[in-house]
């Protein structure tokens, strides 16, 4: 199985995951760059998912459903292009011998979902050994997704959802954000050296024109402020910015954050 992010608009990523022969993709706002990475490669479109219903991520669904008669699957809680299979918590994707397990992330949409692939396909090469995460618009590298529909609470319960799969998970979030992410996570943790050793490996990237994606759970676990609201580096630096009580939850420490991230120039 190869993994290639294709770009998309200004800044999105459709994740194709192909096997030589046919392929998956994740969140197809456009379908032009699907159907030139289909033919280019000579593959056939197996299944199209779907973590959430904006239409950077589902602008392309219909005309590769319609080309291709592969079929689609998406959030049980949103509205997406008919026909598709509706899934939430506990269900399982099974598609070119694969076995992806939903999880709900609501937070950035009310019915947003992701995608996991464990470790355990049968006939994984050493490449292919690590889990895979397809988390939309959920987490990005070093940030997390606007709160358009959901809460705080919603969103810290899921990001905590996604934070809890193993160290080794490849990260595959739909936008090439990393980089302003990090100056906001350096705003947050100045003094975080695994961050400024992961900035300058991102800053190199994006210097070559390549993908900082897939990042790695275990980094972001390490890097990503969204992901570190109960440090007590993090929660010094918000209760210090937003001017919390002492004694504040640490849903509206998570809730500040996002906050101070909405206004972050
Ligand atoms: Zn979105
Ligand atoms: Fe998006």
């Amino acid at each position: 199985m190869t993994l290639v992010p294709l770009p998309a608009f200004a800044d999105n990523y459709i994740w194709m995951l192909q096997d030589g022969r046919n392929a998956i993709v994740v969140d197809p706002g456009d379908a032009a760059p699907v159907f030139e990475a289909l033919r280019h490669g000579h593959l056939q479109l197996a299944a199209i998912l779907v973590t959430h219903h904006h239409a950077d991520h589902t602008g392309g669904v219909a005309a590769l459903h319609e080309a291709t008669g592969a079929p689609v699957f998406g959030p049980a809680r949103e509205r997406i292009p008919e026909p598709f299979k509706p899934l939430s918590q506990g269900d399982h994707v099974e598609v070119l011998g694969l076995r992806f397990e939903v999880i709900d992330v609501p937070g950035h949409t009310a019915g947003h979902i992701a995608y996991f692939l464990p470790a355990n396909a049968p006939h994984a090469s050493a490449s292919d050994l690590a889990p895979l995460l397809f988390c939309g618009d959920t987490l990005f590298s070093g940030g997390c997704g606007r709160l358009f529909e959901g809460t705080p609470a919603q969103m810290l319960a899921s990001l905590d959802a996604l934070a809890a799969l193993p160290g080794d998970t490849r990260v595959c979030c739909a936008h090439e954000y990393t980089l302003s992410n990090l100056r906001f996570a350096h705003a947050v943790e100045p003094g975080n050296a695994d961050l400024a050793h992961y900035t300058a490996q991102c800053e190199a990237l994006r210097a070559r024109g390549e993908p900082t994606l897939p990042s790695q759970l275990a980094t972001e676990r390490r890097v990503n402020p969204f992901l570190r609201s109960r440090e007590s580096t993090v929660r010094r630096a918000v209760h210090a910015h937003a001017g919390l009580p002492a004694q504040a939850a640490e849903t509206e420490v998570f809730a500040a954050l996002r906050q101070w991230k909405n206004d972050f120039r």
